[in-house]
């Protein structure tokens, strides 16, 4: 048995069985007789911990080969091969590594209810109780070899945790580069050696375990190791070092992955890898070959594993804009645009909203580049420039094709802008993004790329800024009491271009935030083993909401520049990216460190 679907059967047929004990069991099998489990039934009277197959076991009277397949004959519990099961990377990422390898048990998948589990011992009821504890899953066992067990557990889990394990390899393959030193620059490891496979293989799989989202692998030339750093969070750090003679090795492998070209070294080159043909997860990863100098290549490896849409409530949206977005998402038809630079989280809030009005009355499309996140019920489209299925190309191709919602994953072009215009306009909802700074800076820039501003001004529904911020570990930051001169500072800072007084501003802060004792506690970075001693610990977003309004829509229709809209958007109530950052401050959420950059 090696999917999914076949184990679920076999659970379903286990489940309309007779319920029989395994000591009747053994017993109809002829395999012990009825003094031999009267005797152990009467060890077990003395242990309550004592399972009745280990004493079994320990009385020599059966082995644990035959008391396996009773198991599997007699009470139906399932078979499964480990080695060629496609595992769910999201279920072993939520189960904990200690308490996997504490019981030898590895989780296969998860229904909405329950969780199944292989382990050598199915009856082990400490375990299976642990792991229902810990899942607030009912937990449904099958059986797997003892060594097939070890063997994925070591693969998805690590012996001894993870970076442990990259070292080791990273050892095996130092034993390598010494014997065969003399022709080490020439490189005699290929990219089919093995080693090197389990290599890249753990590299990725280390990646997506802890939520990574790119890898660096950076060449350096001579007999300097490779460089292999992850991005999390937005922050670089250092994972491992490959020695100098894998460079080549180690490159083609990725190219090969990735259907490059291994050859050509002197051009960039974009590629894909699905990593379920060589490894047993489902990831997927977006490529990008750089050559650097003396033919050295560097490589980025995008993680684009399917993460879920989040849900709008945990977006951390200040109430005002949590309440004005859901308001503008159930619009029957206008224009919303999520706003910020690359790597602000534009994707993930699209697909919340997405996610809050995704109900079987709407037909939903998107039009992606790349499609990051999944959700059943959209219809999803991954465009192609090379072949002309631009974003414009496909939006128009949507317009007949019955839409209620339509997606539109970049608006960049005047082309697309216009596109959008004339979709929301004929009586659809469109979502879109922009690489743009804040939410008045997009109208600005909408109307700079020749838009009608009153057809603008009437399709319109709002604008969100968004940025991410660092966000404290809260394992280890410290609590203090803010001093006058910085709450004054960020009452400036919060007052800056716009037409608050800071004295107003912190006397309602003082209101708002401060203890009986007569301080305002903010929260600094401390670091512990939990954030890597960084201090931070993934990531608040950092939001602002203009929404459309007859005072918004005189502003577009007289083309007015960025001060006055944002005048305008401000008195009726938004709050600008750095006021929602601070606000953040005051929360707990963050430091003003991380929020001076917005
Ligand atoms: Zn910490």
């Amino acid at each position: 048995m090696v999917t999914q679907q076949q184990v679920e059967s076999a659970l379903q047929s286990q489940r309309s069985l007779p319920q029989i004990r395994l000591g009747d069991a053994l017993i109809q099998e002829k395999v012990i007789t009825e003094q031999q489990l009267n005797d152990a039934l009467q060890m077990q009277s003395k242990d309550r911990k004592m399972q009745l197959g280990e004493i079994l076991v320990g009385m020599n009277a059966v082995s644990k080969e035959v008391i396996r397949r009773v198991l599997a004959q007699k009470l139906g519990i399932p078979f499964v091969v480990l080695s060629k099961f496609q595992f769910d990377p999201n279920l072993i990422k939520a189960v904990p590594g200690d308490l996997v390898r504490k019981h030898g048990v590895m989780p296969l998948y998860q229904t909405e209810s329950r969780m199944v589990v292989a382990m050598g011992n199915p009856l082990a009821s400490d375990a299976i109780q642990e792991f229902a504890f810990y899942t607030r899953l009912k937990v449904d066992p099958v059986m797997a070899s003892q060594e097939d067990l070890d063997a994925v557990i070591k693969q998805f889990y690590g012996e001894h945790g993870d970076s442990q394990n990259i070292s080791d390899l990273v050892s095996e393959l130092d034993v390598g580069a010494e014997s065969t030193a003399e022709s080490a620059l020439s490189s005699t490891i290929t990219e089919s050696d093995n080693t090197l496979v389990r290599l890249v293989n753990k590299i990725i799989l280390d990646a997506f375990e802890r939520g990574v989202s790119d890898i660096h692998i950076e060449t350096v030339k001579g007999n300097k190791p490779s460089r292999v750093r992850f991005r999390k969070d937005g922050v670089m750090s250092h994972y491992s070092e490959i020695p100098f003679n894998f460079r080549n090795a180690l490159v083609s492998r990725i190219k090969i992955m990735s259907r490059l070209d291994i050859s050509e070294k002197r051009q960039p080159q974009d590629g894909k890898i699905n990593f379920e043909q060589f490894g047993p997860a489902k990831i997927e990863l977006r490529v990008v070959t750089i050559p650097t100098t003396e033919g050295l290549e560097d490589i980025v490896m995008r993680i684009l594993a399917a993460p879920k849409a989040v849900s709008i409530e945990s977006l951390g949206l200040s109430a005002y804009n949590l309440e004005g977005l859901k308001k503008l998402a159930i619009k029957p038809h206008g224009l919303l645009f999520v706003c910020g630079p690359t790597g602000s989280g534009k994707t993930t809030t699209l697909h919340s909203l997405l996610s809050y009005i995704n109900t079987p009355d709407r037909k939903i499309w998107t039009v992606e580049d790349p499609i990051e996140i999944t959700q059943e019920g959209l219809r999803q489209i991954q465009v192609h420039a090379k072949i002309e299925w631009t974003f414009a190309a496909a939006l128009r191709s949507l317009l007949r094709a019955d839409p209620d919602v339509i997606m539109v994953g970049e608006t960049r072009d005047p082309e697309t802008a216009h596109t959008v215009i004339e979709a929301s306009l004929t009586g659809h909802l469109v979502f879109s993004t922009m690489h743009t700074n804040s939410a008045v800076e997009s109208v600005v820039r909408l109307l700079d790329l020749g838009l009608d501003p009153f057809n603008f001004a009437d399709a319109l529904l709002g604008v969100v800024g968004q940025r991410l911020a660092r966000r404290l570990c809260t394992s280890c930051h410290r609590a203090y009491s803010a001093s006058d001169d910085e709450l004054e500072m960020l009452a400036h800072e919060y007052c800056a271009e716009t037409d608050l007084a800071p004295a107003d501003v912190l006397a309602q802060w003082r209101k708002q935030y401060m203890l009986e004792s007569g301080g305002i506690t903010l929260f600094s970075a401390e670091g512990c083993p939990k954030c890597e001693d960084s201090g931070y610990k993934g990531r608040v977003g950092i939001h602002e909401l203009l929404i459309n309004s007859a005072g918004i829509k005189r502003k577009i229709h007289a083309k007015a520049n960025v001060p006055e809209i944002l005048h305008a958007a401000m008195a009726q109530g938004m709050r600008t990216l750095r006021q929602d950052g601070i606000e953040k401050i005051f929360q707990g959420h963050t430091n003003w460190e991380q929020i001076r950059t917005v």
